[in-house]
């Protein structure tokens, strides 16, 4: 087939403008699609947080409505973490929220312990305690213990006002100055089996 100069033009503006109508009608149907979706974190208030299960400390971010936890992701601006966890870390949004495997929704987390528990030598289930009860309890176990197995002396004569039978065991959360209080508290009492899980 001879093509004219003429033709040639003609037969490349006519590919261009079918072309162009393609594209842009591929946009469209992405806009349309856009469009119909709500954003997830619309409306939401962001608080920073620290991953509660590891002593690497990072950070998160962390997306709340009406009450209500929408989403949980790395900070990037954590200098620390730089917007990075772990799988772990990633799955924070679960001590709160989980997602059904039939209807997959999102409802709270029905394994969530929100209040304290105790369970009474010899029983099996627990049951429900007070705060205030917690801590008188807690406090009497504590004074009791130490009362009972204080030793000024070690079996040589040497003073070592010590408690053997209580350790202290600090978690992830807790900063310079929490610990700074626990550590006099323990050595307070006599216990020298003191550790931290944030020992980085
Ligand atoms: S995200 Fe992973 S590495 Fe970072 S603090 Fe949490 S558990 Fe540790």
């Amino acid at each position: 087939m001879e093509l004219t100069r003429r033709g040639f033009l003609a037969a490349s503006g006519a590919a261009l403008a079918g072309s162009l109508a393609f594209e842009l009608s591929r946009q469209s149907v992405a806009f349309a699609f856009e469009a119909d979706q709500e954003w997830k974190l619309v409306n939401t208030e962001e608080y920073t947080g620290v991953c509660c299960y590891c002593s690497g400390g990072c950070g998160s971010i962390i997306s709340v409505r009406d009450n209500e936890l929408i989403n949980l992701e790395g900070d990037i601006d954590n200098p620390i973490s730089a917007g990075g966890l772990c799988s772990k870390g990633a799955t924070m949004f679960q001590l709160r929220n989980v997602v059904t495997e039939d209807t997959r929704e999102v409802i709270h987390n029905p394994n969530r312990t929100t209040k304290p528990l105790v369970r009474r030598p010899g029983a099996a289930e627990w049951s429900d305690i007070s705060w205030d009860e917690l801590v008188k309890e807690v406090a009497r176990h504590v004074k009791d213990t130490r009362d009972a197995t204080f030793e000024e002396k070690d079996k040589n004569g040497l003073t070592v006002n010590r408690t053997l039978a209580i350790a202290s065991l600090g978690g992830s959360q807790q900063n310079n100055e929490e610990d700074y209080l626990i550590l006099k508290s323990m050595r307070s009492l006599g216990v020298i089996a003191i550790d931290n899980q944030a020992r980085v």
